[in-house]
């Protein structure tokens, strides 16, 4: 199955993803208190000479949990080296990548819930005590050996935080959470993607992209290309309102920003499962979807709209999932179904 586009930084083209991503952090639009406080981190780590303490970055896919990792290795004028949890297959691939870090560099792990155990084992030493321990030999004669690392810091992202273990979410000293954007942030970041692009994007078209990207800025610049293909198609050279809207609706992005898939989802619940609740499996398999992708991508957004709700029994589509589909709600919902709800939206 290939990767949902949210999932996925290439599906845009790998040169235009790299040339949108801020390389500084005074680029970096909007996550005003992150932004704040990192810049104190850093300053501090500078001033004493040494190296940023473990960050661990999370949130949904495509909120700049990346872009920030570059970041940091930009301002702390450090090497990074790039890896992702299921890359490090086994701990002498951890160990091979360790040993060879240039002193100060980041080691940015994407996925870093996928770590398996024995390479999260390898890991520990690294982050507390610079050291990493080796197996040399087999049988009664082998031995372990310690060996030094340099100097690093490692940027952890992940997707799912509850994943992560206690003990390696215990080493990261800053641990920073990327809500979804506003739409005030959003629009800053079409303007400056779109002058990138060479192309402009007057108050309301800008305002309108902003408006339906679900508070994400890859989507955001994903929009933004594919309302300029229709612009200019249309022989258009600044995207207008009307312009944005005719992309939009092509695209099947509705009001709310939800694309097809959030309300396949949503849609199922209510159509198949009587409004829920309804396992993650289940709709993944109804869907036709990767249950991954709808927890990573679908459900942050959908809950945060307050268009479904999490109870321990599974998913249950609110009453604003009902009005915003346009389908009428059944009378009487069976109420204990609905208890323990980890969101207070209204059902
Ligand atoms: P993640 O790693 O969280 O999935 P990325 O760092 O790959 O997300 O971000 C996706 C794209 O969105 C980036 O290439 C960049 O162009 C854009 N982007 C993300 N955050 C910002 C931001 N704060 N300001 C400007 N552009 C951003």
């Amino acid at each position: 199955m290939s990767r949902h586009p949210d999932l996925d930084p290439s599906a845009n083209g790998l040169e235009d993803e790299l040339s949108l991503r801020p390389r500084r952090l005074g680029e970096f639009i909007g996550q005003e208190g992150l932004k704040q406080n990192l810049r104190i981190f850093l300053t501090a780590a500078r001033q004493r000479e040494e190296s940023l303490d473990h960050v661990l970055l999370y949130g949904p896919p495509g909120l700049g949990k990346t872009t920030l990792a570059h970041i940091i290795a930009q301002e702390m004028d450090a090497l990074i080296h790039v890896t992702s949890g299921p890359a490090i297959e086994r701990p002498g691939d951890l160990v091979g990548i360790l040993t060879n870090l240039d002193p100060g560099a980041v080691l940015f792990i994407d996925e870093i819930h996928r770590l398996s155990r024995q390479v999260e084992e390898i890991l520990y030493p690294a982050m507390e005590d610079r050291k990493v321990d080796i197996m040399i030999g087999k049988g009664p004669a082998a031995r372990s050996i310690r060996l030094d690392v340099p100097q690093f810091t490692v940027v952890g992202a992940t997707t799912r935080q509850g994943q992560l273990t206690g003990p390696l979410r215990d080493r990261f000293g800053i641990v920073m959470n990327f809500g979804f954007y506003d739409e005030m942030a959003l629009f800053q970041i079409i303007r400056r993607s779109a002058t990138i692009l060479g192309i402009s994007a007057d108050e309301d078209g800008g305002a309108e992209i902003a408006r339906r990207s679900r508070g994400t800025p890859r989507i955001a610049n994903r929009i933004l290309r594919r309302v300029r293909d229709f612009a200019q198609v249309d022989g258009l050279s600044v995207i207008t309102k009307s312009a944005a809207q005719k992309a939009l609706d092509a695209l099947e992005i509705d009001d709310l920003g939800l694309d097809r898939l959030d309300r396949a989802v949503l849609l199922t619940i209510i159509k198949k499962y009587s409004g829920g609740p309804v396992g993650l499996e289940t709709i993944a398999a109804s869907t036709g979807e990767d249950s991954g992708t709808i927890e990573d991508v679908c459900e942050p957004y959908l809950l945060q709209c307050g268009l479904l709700a999490r109870t321990p029994r599974g998913r249950v589509a609110t009453k604003l999932a009902y009005q915003h589909l346009g389908v009428a709600m059944p009378k009487k919902r069976d109420q204990g179904s609905l208890s323990g709800l980890e969101s207070d939206a209204e059902i």
